[in-house]
């Protein structure tokens, strides 16, 4: 008999847990801090592009609502931009498409179907006093949501040396009226010395009304010419300031797509920053039990490197899997670093090493994305390793000697 799992928090990692938990005829309590009305008029809060691997366990999870509807994203447009003219181009075209959902529309979705499936839904923001409290009703409870608080139950892990402060700052605007890239592509622009501007299409709305939009996300150097939206700023704001950006630095055909750009809806924006972590899996509560961390929670990373949302659904299958494969319900510390330890090793970790490679180039890296403009494969390589973080070292050996 598999035992009673708590899940906290209900975004990627954990509404794909508690979900196959459930259907796998585990019992489930998942706590989170809002309902599904409360996130369909909250506003978006990543730019969430998921590679085919993760579309594929999403699917076999049987939470894969999305993947006829969604327009497929078949690669990357690179540019590299000075003052507005491209000094590098080249199409990279991925072995199968990506795809983006609002994580608004996709964990309302998530959320309604865990219901009918007979989950026990939570809405509580609690301490983690209340959270140890709460963990000798259950058998395992997974930490999936990363407040400060509860994350400092969690230790750094000390193999790693992440950079102390957030690399980038972040404005994303979800947009209406852009016109489609003509070869179905996500444009990843590369302003030297400013940062990103990353855009692809994607699908928000409420469940049953989804429709197609723009998704746009800034990647500013902090003090660079791209770091200047405000975290009080309006959404009419955010959208003047992306739009006065987009004109000023990138190259005219490609700003000329976002003319008649136009926020999706009031929610539409979201501007901060993440400053990545990377912690041990199992974390100690005060009372000295030992909790599983997921997702964000252990391995966090700037989002230029699209890894964040696909590291938390792998990480939940993983979870799920070994959770169900453990007839006796005995989920100890070392339980927890056994079930950790494939995720960490063959997802995250390659994630994270991808995300700082990507977002700090190596001048051989730079020059890998220079000579793609010549090198159909190594454009094809580079965007396939987007996909699949781990196989970095192929990219580099597709490199011409
Ligand atoms: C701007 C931006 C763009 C991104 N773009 C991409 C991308 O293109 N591709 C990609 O793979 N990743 C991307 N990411 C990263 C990705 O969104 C995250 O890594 C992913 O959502 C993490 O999943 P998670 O389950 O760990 O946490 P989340 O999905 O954040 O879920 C945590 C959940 O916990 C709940 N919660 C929070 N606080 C509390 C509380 N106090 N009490 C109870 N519940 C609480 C929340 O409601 C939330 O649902 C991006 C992130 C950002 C910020």
């Amino acid at each position: 008999m598999v035992g009673q799992v708590q899940v906290l928090g209900a975004g990627e990692c954990g509404l794909t847990l508690a979900h196959c938990l459930v259907r796998g005829g585990s019992s489930v309590t998942l706590v989170t801090d809002r309902d599904a009305e409360a996130i369909l008029a909250g506003t978006v809060t990543s730019t969430q592009v998921k590679f085919p691997r993760t579309l594929d366990l999403e699917s076999d999870a049987g939470l894969g609502f999305w993947r006829t509807s969604a327009p497929n994203i078949e690669g990357i447009r690179f540019t590299m931009a000075v003052d507005r003219t491209a000094v590098a181009t080249w199409a990279g075209r991925l072995p199968r498409p990506a795809q983006s959902v609002d994580q608004r529309t996709v964990f309302a979705r998530w959320l309604s179907e865990f219901l009918a499936a007979g989950g026990d839904l939570r809405v509580a923001d609690p301490s983690v006093t209340d959270v140890d409290r709460a963990a000798a009703d259950y058998d395992l409870t997974v930490v999936t949501r990363a407040s400060r608080e509860l994350a400092a139950c969690f230790e750094d892990d000390p193999a790693w040396t992440v950079p102390a402060a957030p690399q980038r700052r972040l404005a994303v605007l979800y947009l209406d009226g852009v016109q489609p890239d003509p070869h179905h592509l996500g444009t990843y622009t590369a302003l030297p010395e400013h940062g990103e501007v990353i855009s692809y299409p994607g699908l928000t709305g409420r469940p049953g009304q989804e429709r197609r939009c723009e998704i746009t996300l800034f990647e500013a150097r902090p003090g660079g010419a791209l770091d200047v939206f405000d975290q009080h700023g309006t959404p009419a704001q955010r959208l003047r300031q992306a739009k006065q950006l987009i004109d000023e630095h990138l190259p005219a055909e490609l700003a000329e797509r976002y003319r008649g750009a136009e926020l999706t809806d009031a929610g539409a924006t979201l501007v901060g920053a993440v400053a990545p972590a990377m912690r041990r899996p199992v974390g100690t509560l005060p009372s000295g039990s030992p909790v599983l961390g997921g997702g964000d929670v252990v391995c966090r990373m700037d989002p230029g490197g699209a890894q964040g949302a696909n590291n938390a659904v792998h990480c939940a299958i993983r979870y799920a899997e070994a959770i169900l494969h453990t007839p006796d319900g005995r989920y100890d510390r070392d339980w927890m670093e056994w079930a950790a330890a494939p995720w960490l090793t063959a997802v995250a970790h390659p994630a994270a090493r991808w995300t700082a490679t990507v977002l700090d180039p190596p001048p051989a890296m730079q020059e890998l994305m220079l000579a793609a403009q010549h090198d159909s494969t190594l454009a094809d390589a580079f965007a396939a390793t987007f996909a699949r973080p781990s196989s970095m070292a192929q990219f580099a050996a597709a490199a011409p000697s």
